[in-house]
């Protein structure tokens, strides 16, 4: 497998050098506002430590982010009234990942209603911001300062 690249865009997003709506973040986490969402309140959670994916993984980070997950994933479903959430996660460009820091994705469902697919869209910057406080807002996130 490719080794892991330092400056890929989670990499740079992780260490600050590239901005995000960031909506959570832990010792071992962050999560931040998909900029190409698939739908509304399509958040990313990717662990800080590096890893390509599932496939090189340290299984101890899988905890913590699984955790982060879980309280995005109810947090999502609860900020924007969905009826579900999916929860993905892809592994080489074969399944379809292109951005390689392993991330999952949590994304609010509802009845009816498809995903938007991989459009290459950029979302409203503005609409991200305020999807990302009504996120923060719903989860109790005021920052980490760790
Ligand atoms: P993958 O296909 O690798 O599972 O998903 C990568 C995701 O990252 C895509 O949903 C894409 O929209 C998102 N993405 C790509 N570049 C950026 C970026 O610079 N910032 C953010 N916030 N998301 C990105």
């Amino acid at each position: 497998m490719t080794a892991y690249d330092p400056n890929n865009i989670f990499a740079k997003i992780i260490r600050g050098v590239l901005p995000c709506e960031r909506v959570y973040e832990d010792q071992h986490t962050l999560a931040f506002m998909d900029i190409m969402p698939q739908g509304d309140g399509h958040v990313l959670v990717v662990p800080k430590s590096a890893a390509r994916n599932m496939l090189d993984v340290d299984p101890a980070a899988l905890g913590p982010l699984m955790t982060s997950v879980q309280k995005l994933a109810k947090g999502v479903k609860a900020a924007f009234d969905a009826d579900g959430v999916a929860v993905m996660q892809f592994n080489e460009s074969a399944s379809g990942q292109t951005v390689f820091h392993i991330h999952m994705h949590v994304i609010p469902r509802w009845e009816g209603v498809p995903l938007r697919g991989h459009t290459g869209a950029m979302a409203d910057p503005d609409l991200l911001k305020s999807q990302a406080e009504k996120i923060r807002k719903t989860i109790g996130f005021n920052g980490w300062t760790g």
